[in-house]
């Protein structure tokens, strides 16, 4: 057992991320109380019987009262509404973070619920997930050997930055720090493009009129592209949304790579397809690799 971090934390939005970390903290033993927060009683009651939280409250301004650590784990179009009620329950010792894909859109929502950000606010976005949703598909290794990506402001506090840290750390995760531009347009490429393409490719196959015959053909590889696909609608609608100008600027890209495949192949154009596929393949297995 590690030592205490936290003393009682407050999850709101105890689905897969947020249901997790409390799952992790939990099991590493460096929380005391776990305090659960949502809109719907009964995945809230689901939560508890599930051990992953030790009691709920539906009233957030409620539920953050006498936590020493507030996780913001519901969707990004939801952020604003949850910072408002917390606002005018804040306290100087209470360390508020967030999970949330995109963080600039995190901040503009934190400037207009709290005016003058705390400085106890500390954004952080971890890189590790599934395609499910809900704390049924929460478990507390998710983080082990993920990173973390804190992208603390000018504001934020050494003590809470170092909270925050401890607390990603003691779940297994490794933290690093950004800017809040990098962070959305580093993800925009790295994870937002993907499940766009993932999709997209899934909606173009399943509105062919032969989509049933054209599934029956599908192996393992289109499985594994288009495992992302499976991901929750309203998640990515409210992604999209939130980084919106990194993400169109990478779909442009990529629309510019794809015409010229297409070209290629259209011209039997073996040179460029040899040397694409090589220079992917080879980028591809040094990620692997590391
Ligand atoms: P999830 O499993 O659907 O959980 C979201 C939780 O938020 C649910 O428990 C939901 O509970 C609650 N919620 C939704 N709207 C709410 C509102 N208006 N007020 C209060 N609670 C609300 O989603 P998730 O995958 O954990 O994603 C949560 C956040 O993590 C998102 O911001 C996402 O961008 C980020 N994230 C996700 C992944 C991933 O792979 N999934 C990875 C990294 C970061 P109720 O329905 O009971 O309210």
């Amino acid at each position: 057992m590690g030592k205490k971090i936290i003393n009682k934390l407050c999850i709101i939005g105890v689905g897969l991320i947020g249901g997790s970390l409390a799952r992790a903290l939990k099991k590493a033993g460096v929380v005391g109380e776990v305090v659960g927060a949502g809109r719907d009683v009964a995945h809230l009651e689901k939560a508890k019987s599930l051990g992953v939280i030790d009691s709920f409250e539906t009233n957030i301004s409620l539920a953050v009262k006498g936590c020493d650590m507030v996780v913001v784990a519901v969707p990004l179009g939801a952020m604003q509404a949850v910072f408002e009620k917390i606002a005018p329950v804040i306290t100087k010792d209470m360390v508020i973070t967030d999970v949330g894909s995109a963080k600039g859109s995190v901040i503009k929502a934190a400037q207009a619920a709290f005016k003058s950000i705390p400085e106890t606010l500390v954004p952080g976005h971890p890189i590790a997930g599934t395609e499910k949703s809900g704390v049924e598909a929460s478990f507390p290794e998710l983080y082990e050997n993920r990173r973390i990506i804190i992208t603390p402001l000018e504001t934020s506090s050494p003590d809470a930055i170092s909270k925050v840290k401890s607390m990603w750390q003691a779940c297994g995760a490794e933290v690093v720090e950004t800017t809040i531009e990098h962070h959305d347009e580093a993800l925009a490429a790295t994870s937002h493009l993907p499940h766009m393409l993932a999709f997209s490719l899934v909606d173009t196959l399943a509105k062919m009129d032969a989509k049933n015959e054209i599934f029956d053909f599908a192996a393992g590889g289109f499985r594994d592209f288009t495992r992302i696909a499976s991901s929750d609608p309203d998640m990515w609608r409210d992604i999209c949304l939130a980084n919106g100008d990194a993400l169109v600027g990478m779909i442009e890209k990529f629309s510019d790579d794809l015409q010229l495949l297409s070209k290629a192949i259209e011209s039997n154009d073996s040179k460029y397809l040899e040397e694409t596929f090589s220079r992917a393949k080879k980028a591809r297995d040094e990620f692997c690799d590391t």
